[in-house]
Formats: C-alpha cells, sequence, structure tokens
C-alpha cells in the first residue's frame, strides 16, 4: 500500500540508494534481475520518477521486451533493457555498451547493505518491542537481514521462498548481520511454483480476511505461519506481527 507500483518492501529497498545517487550526482541506476523481477519493475519507474536513467540487466538472452508485459511496461517507463547468457548473468558482466560514467550500480535483486538499511523504518513506523515474533518471507533475504539487523526485542521469523538458505547465510555473513530463524519448509519445490494447495491457501486467506496475498512470497509466509501456530510453535497470548511485503496476484 506504499505506492500503486514501487510496493512493498521494493520501496524501503530501493529509498536509499536513490538517495545516494541524488547525494553523489549519480544519473543512472543499473541493476540486474529475472525477467519477472519486482526490484526491476520497481526500479524503473522509481527512475523514472527521480529522472535517473536506469538499466535493467535481464537474466535470459532469449528473452526481448515483448517478452512479458512487466518488460514491455519497464520499457515505456524509459528503462533500457540488456538481455544477458545465464553465464554473464551469474558472473554479473555488465554489457560493453553499457554506459557506467556517473552510474550507481544497484546489486541483484536490490540486495545490499543500503536495502537492509532502508528496512529499519519498518520498526520505526511498527515500534521496537511491540511483538515477541516478526514473520516476513525471504527473497534476496534484504527484508529479512534488515529486520535483524534493526528490531530489538523480538524475534525475527524468514521464510524461504526459494532453495538459497546458503545465499542468504553468505549475505548475513558478509552483512555481519546474526540470522534468527529461518524456515525451509514452505518452498513447495521452488520458486514461483504453484501448487494447488497453496493457492487454495491464499484464495481462502483472502476470503476471509479482505488482504489479498500472492502464493509466490506473503502466501508462503502466511502459510508457514499458519502451519507453525498450528503447530503449537507460539504460546496462546503470543504477539505476532506478520509484514505483508507487497505483490498482489496478476
Ligand atoms: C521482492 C519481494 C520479497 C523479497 O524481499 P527480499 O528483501 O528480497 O527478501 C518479498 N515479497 C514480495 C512481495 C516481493 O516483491
Amino acid at each position: 500500500m506504499i505506492h500503486p507500483i514501487i510496493s512493498g518492501n521494493k520501496w524501503r529497498k530501493l529509498r536509499e540508494y536513490i538517495q545516494l545517487a541524488q547525494f553523489n550526482g549519480h544519473k543512472h541506476l543499473i541493476s540486474f534481475g529475472g525477467a519477472y523481477s519486482n526490484h526491476l519493475y520497481a526500479l524503473s519507474f522509481a527512475a523514472k520518477e527521480f529522472g535517473l536513467r536506469a538499466t535493467g540487466i535481464i537474466r535470459g538472452e532469449e528473452l526481448n521486451p515483448r517478452s512479458n508485459i512487466y518488460l514491455a511496461q519497464m520499457m515505456e517507463w524509459g528503462m533500457e533493457l540488456k538481455f544477458v547468457t545465464r553465464t554473464n548473468y551469474q558472473q554479473k558482466i555488465i554489457p560493453a555498451e553499457v554506459e557506467i560514467d556517473k552510474a550507481l550500480v544497484i546489486p541483484e535483486g536490490g540486495f545490499g547493505q543500503l536495502a537492509c538499511d532502508g528496512v529499519a523504518s519498518i520498526m520505526r513506523e511498527v515500534g521496537q518491542s511491540k511483538f515477541q515474533h516478526i514473520f516476513c518471507s525471504i527473497g534476496t533475504g534484504a527484508t529479512y537481514l534488515g529486520l535483524c539487523q534493526s528490531a530489538k526485542g523480538s524475534t525475527i521469523h524468514g521464510v524461504l521462498t526459494l532453495n538459497n538458505l546458503a545465499e542468504i547465510n553468505e549475505h548475513a555473513e558478509r552483512l555481519k548481520i546474526n540470522t534468527q530463524q529461518i524456515y525451509a519448509d514452505y518452498i513447495f519445490g521452488k520458486y514461483a511454483k504453484q501448487p494447488k494447495e497453496l493457492v487454495q491457501f491464499c484464495d481462502a486467506f483472502e476470503d476471509k480476511h479482505d488482504i489479498k496475498i500472492e502464493p509466490i512470497y506473503t502466501g508462503r509466509m502466511f502459510y508457514g505461519l499458519y502451519d507453525l501456530i498450528q503447530h503449537n510453535k507460539f504460546k496462546s497470548g503470543s504477539t505476532i506481527l506478520a509484514i505483508h511485503t507487497g505483490g498482489v496476484k496478476s
């Protein structure tokens, strides 16, 4: 609900990078993501709003700006799209023709210390130590690690949405942030897979609470939270904050 396009945690993750760009006189933002990256989608719109050039380096040389409506929209907002091979993507190679002069490179998926710092705004909004437990989903881990870094007096629970626990632990070590509870039981096989049980859970949740959730991130998080509650992992009367990180059903 933060913004119709730069929604959920994506604005929190981007804000510090945009401020840094403005402060240091960068005119151009470059970042990396997959063909359905919510991060690049938010970045392309934010760059337009702040009068910055944007380049998105997209995994998959076989793709083009018409491969999906998100890519087409990003291009319409003025982002330059560069489609690279999976190998070059993995190595985070910026194609030679991309001008890097005066550019700020934001890491893949928007993960970095500045993204984690931006997430601290959640704690300023909800207040410290008001909840015994805080839940969020984990993609790159910026939101989760940002909460581990900034939330005092709460246990932080992260629900993995893909098989990337090793990467999250590496990120945590690099930024010297201690992780807390991380669950690998609600991945449902792999990223973005949408089994019937999960989709039905999301539909029922929306019917009951009139809050939209999608199966990729928030659906997995709430599914995990409900499962843990059902298995009596929390004492009756526990205070739990579940963070809706955005994303809507398409
Ligand atoms: C990007 C995204 C996440 C993952 O956030 P990270 O900080 O990268 O872990 C979670 N939920 C939604 C809806 C997202 O778009």
